[in-house]
């Protein structure tokens, strides 16, 4: 062979199969092949282990998917490019045009709009709840046959904890189907009760740097496995080397959350001193409606803090900028603070009365709380809540 072709043929470097890498390689390959066509073709049929191509299963994607089920206390998994997709692909492959979906207000806004607008477009009905009225779900649901219940615990901004018990239960009783986006309850938490689907987005704590992006849907393997035909076809798979950084990340998951964890309860609780601020949201602080419900389901209160600064949206611009450690950005569970003034989560597409249930004032800031130095982080509060307040002077 020349070398031209050398270098395109290059000779395969095996491990010894009595000397493992300690940390597992990323099968950056988007074919797999066989010898010949009887194994690929008894591959392909599901009669032999083995891959064949990356947007249908890959071996690093396996593993992250083995490493997340067993988190959340289920026996399948299946990985997306991101959450979104761990969310809209739940909702193309269950439903059908004519079934009705129950969703809440205080939803993350994507996954509202995919509900509304998306499926609407293909003549799924759905009702909008608030989590703040728990009975209007069992109204709901005892006078609408409803496919799905969608919910998320906490919520995103405004921490309202979901009673999954009571939750799942009526939904249960009335032959719907619960999904429930677990970004900000964690990977580990929330296993215990009779959620059908547990959506992640893995760009938050499973990463955990802020560097990759990736989402997962968890539940019994019957259920993922009837996903599993939709996710190669609309493929919105799951990239190796992102796979790889999530399983990097997770070895550090549990080290990540409770520092976090630790820093974001120490964070509530010097914001509910200040004068400044009118109504912190932590299911951390006794004082929380959402306290006791978080108690008993979780492991670990979460590393969000959102706050209403009394004195509206432009002290908390001033506030926010003020801020040094917390960058002003989106997204959450990353190892450095993040900042979300309230102009930037403003409530859009809705109206007066829906808007109210988010729960989004004018004075609304979200905090992410990352592993820096608690003390360094309550000081630099400290001084932008000073900052914000002596501009307004
Ligand atoms: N679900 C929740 C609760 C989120 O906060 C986010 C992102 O902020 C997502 C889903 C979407 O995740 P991704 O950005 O990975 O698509």
């Amino acid at each position: 062979m020349r070398k031209r072709s050398r270098v395109t043929h290059l000779p395969e470097v095996r491990v010894p199969e009595d000397n493992r890498p300690l940390v597992a390689p990323i099968y950056q390959s988007v074919k797999f092949t066989f010898d010949d066509v009887e194994e690929t073709l008894r591959q392909w049929n599901g009669q032999r282990e083995g891959y064949y191509y990356s947007r249908v299963s890959n071996p690093t994607l396996r593993q992250l998917e083995i490493a997340l089920a067993d988190l959340q206390d289920r026996d399948a998994c299946l990985l997306t490019a991101s959450g979104v997709a761990a969310i809209a692909l739940p909702l193309l492959g269950l439903l059908e045009a004519g079934q009705h979906v129950v969703y809440f207000a205080e939803l993350y806004p994507p996954t509202r709009s995919l509900v509304r607008r998306l499926l609407g477009r293909y003549g799924v009905r759905s009702t909008m709840l608030t989590l703040s009225d728990p009975d209007s779900l069992e109204r709901t649901l005892a006078t609408v046959p409803t496919r799905l219940v969608l919910l998320e615990s906490p919520s995103n901004p405004v921490l309202r904890v979901v009673d999954l018990e009571r939750v799942t239960a009526a939904a249960r009783r009335h032959g719907a189907l619960t999904m429930l986006d677990n970004t900000l309850g964690g990977l580990h938490n929330h296993g215990r009760y009779d959620v059908d689907l547990y959506v992640h987005s893995l760009t938050k704590y499973a990463s955990g740097h802020g560097d990759v992006m990736g989402g997962a849907v968890i539940g019994r393997r019957e259920l993922v496995d009837a996903l599993r035909d939709d996710a190669i076809n609309l493929g919105a798979t799951l990239d190796p080397h992102a796979a790889w950084l999530v399983l990097r990340g997770l070895k550090t998951y549990f080290l990540r959350w409770e520092a976090q964890c630790a820093n974001a309860l120490r964070v509530a609780q010097f914001l509910a001193g200040r004068t400044e601020v009118e109504r912190v949201r932590y299911p951390g602080l006794p004082a929380d409606p959402g306290h006791e419900l978080a108690t008993r389901q979780m492991d670990g209160y979460g590393t969000i803090v959102t706050f209403d600064l009394r004195d509206g949206t432009d002290a908390a611009t001033r506030f926010a900028e003020a801020l040094e450690l917390f960058a002003i950005t989106s997204s959450l569970g990353s190892t450095e603070s993040l900042v979300v003034p309230p102009a930037l989560q403003q409530p859009r597409g809705l109206d007066a009365s829906q808007a109210a249930w988010t729960g989004i004032g004018p004075g609304t800031v979200r905090l992410s709380i990352g592993i820096e130095d608690a003390d360094d982080l309550v000081s630099d509060l400290g001084q932008a809540l000073a900052r914000s307040a002596a501009n307004d002077a």
